[in-house]
């Protein structure tokens, strides 16, 4: 497949790693159950691009497919489709944080156990995967994928526990990180969250089915119910008896990604009972009070910054203009890495409308800056439209750190606000004027009163340094000095 990124500005986004879903009609042994998870993945598709699975059960026999590639192209087929049978099935979409793009690492991964079958589908990272890795192979197990999810199955095997529900827990214990998890069992689809609940997982109802999914935005494709969030520290059975929940880890204060209301979740998603449009547009106000500035016209850089610009708007009274168009009709094909369209840069998808900018002072919202090497151009783009001031505010505090849980970030030394000034950062970008809202801004944006020092209520870490989840596996390659490679076999 094409790893080209489909949006040449998200090549400069912090991106997701994976979407969850899985759905359990407890009355049939018929239903359609695939098909309802191809459009829950295909609603999640924003949260990875790379890759998707499914598995499905039928009562006797599990089926899997899995692809390189947009859901839409791999599971939208009659041939397929016909083939995932039954009334239970999960799914998982994926953009690779850790391990390399290869089928294998292709989730959801199943793993056959004396018990039965059991399949796996994992957003997140877990912390020490590296170190749990090198000592199950010590112990003798063979890995058959690099992604850090596969520890997990592992562990399972290794356990002396009897039931599958204690050999998970027995496995959970001992891993270290970010997990939003939905297993398939032969009698059940299971959902679990990390103890400090970094990733989102919610649950819902339609008709008989249960469904487990990443956002709600992925209950409302196939018209289910928001039931609730999956809370932190809690694994949800469903079965043909109905849902039982357990809390089998130590209480831990939640520490939810606030990242996800920032830029990962789709706006029309609603977490903790949050709507995320909400909350952006009052990032948006908020940082209208923070960081005003004489100008003509606000402008979003599409889609991220729409919301938070409107709420700017709001706050400032100046109007909100569609000053930036996104091209939504660019084929991934048309993103070839020739050096024609290497050119052509950031105009392939967006183009600045000059009736809105020329003779304008602008005020440009974006969601975050990582490398800068985006906004640059988008300054530029805004600049050569006939803007006459460019002021720009993001929906973020300086993004400073590498993200562990999850989600693909450059390393510190590739991150424009672990570098730089801010100051420094409107030079390199071009600007008349930058300013970034403060923690306590974001906070306020969500209902808080300000940041809690002594307790966060979210993790931040990627703007605080303020990691909430021990990082073992990068302590012990920072110390080596270079990072493990599991990876000895090469698809071809
Ligand atoms: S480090 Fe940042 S992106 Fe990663 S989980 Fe924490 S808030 Fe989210």
């Amino acid at each position: 497949m094409n790893n080209i990124p489909d949006n040449p500005f998200d090549d400069d986004k912090l991106r997701e790693e994976c979407g969850v879903f899985g759905i359990f009609d407890i009355t049939s042994s018929k239903s359609d159950a695939a098909a309802n998870v191809a459009l829950g993945l295909h609603a999640l598709q924003h949260r990875g691009q790379e890759a998707g699975g499914i598995v499905s059960f039928d009562g006797s026999q599990f089926y899997v497919h899995r692809a390189l590639g947009l859901i839409s192209d791999n599971f939208s087929s009659e041939a397929i489709m016909s083939k995932l049978k039954g009334n239970v099935a999960i799914g998982h979409t994926r953009y690779s944080t850790t391990g390399e793009t290869l089928l294998r690492n292709v989730q959801p991964l199943f793993g056959e156990f004396s018990f039965g079958g059991f399949a796996v589908a994992h957003n997140g990272n877990l912390t020490n995967a590296m170190l749990l890795r090198r000592q199950l192979i010590q112990r003798g197990s063979l890995f058959q994928a690099t992604s850090d999810t596969e520890v997990i199955i592992h562990l399972m095997a290794l356990s002396s526990a009897k039931t599958i529900e204690e050999r998970l827990i027995d496995a959970l214990r001992q891993v270290q990180g970010a997990y939003s998890l939905v297993c398939l069992s032969d009698s059940a689809i299971i959902g679990v969250r990390d103890p400090l609940g970094v990733r989102p997982l919610v649950l819902g109802k339609k008709d008989n089915s249960y469904i487990l999914a990443s956002e709600t935005c992925a209950l409302d494709i196939i018209g289910a119910d928001l039931i609730r969030d999956i809370e932190p520290g809690e694994i949800i059975f469903i079965t043909r008896e109905g849902l039982r929940s357990i809390k089998p880890f130590d209480h831990k204060k939640e520490r939810f990604c606030i990242f996800e209301y920032v830029y990962f979740a789709r706006p029309d998603s609603t977490i903790n009972a949050k709507n995320v449009y909400g909350v952006r547009k009052h990032i948006g106000m908020e940082l209208a009070k923070e960081a005003p500035v004489e100008a003509d016209v606000v402008v979003a850089v599409p889609d991220s910054g729409v919301p938070a610009s409107m709420g700017y708007s709001l706050a400032s009274g100046l109007p909100f203009e569609l000053g930036i168009i996104r091209n939504h009709y660019v084929g991934r094909t048309f993103i070839e890495p020739s050096d024609h369209v290497r050119h052509l840069g950031v105009k392939l998808k967006h183009n600045a409308n000059s009736s809105v900018l020329k003779g304008k002072r602008v005020i440009l919202v974006d969601d975050s800056i990582v490398r800068g090497t985006t906004s640059r151009k988008i300054v530029t783009m805004v600049r050569e439209a006939g803007a006459t001031e460019v002021h720009m505010r993001i929906a973020s505090p300086p993004t400073t750190n590498s993200c562990y849980y999850g989600v693909d970030t450059p390393e510190r030394s590739q991150l424009m606000a672990a570098q730089h000034s801010v100051k420094e950062m409107a030079n390199l970008i071009g600007v008349d004027s930058l300013a970034f809202i403060s923690i306590d801004g974001l906070y306020r944006a969500l209902g808080e009163a300000r940041r809690n020092d002594e307790m966060p209520q979210y993790c931040d870490a990627c703007f605080t340094n303020d990691y909430p989840i021990e990082l073992t596996d990068y302590k012990q390659e920072s110390s080596m000095g270079s990072k493990e490679n599991f990876g000895k076999l090469a698809e071809v």
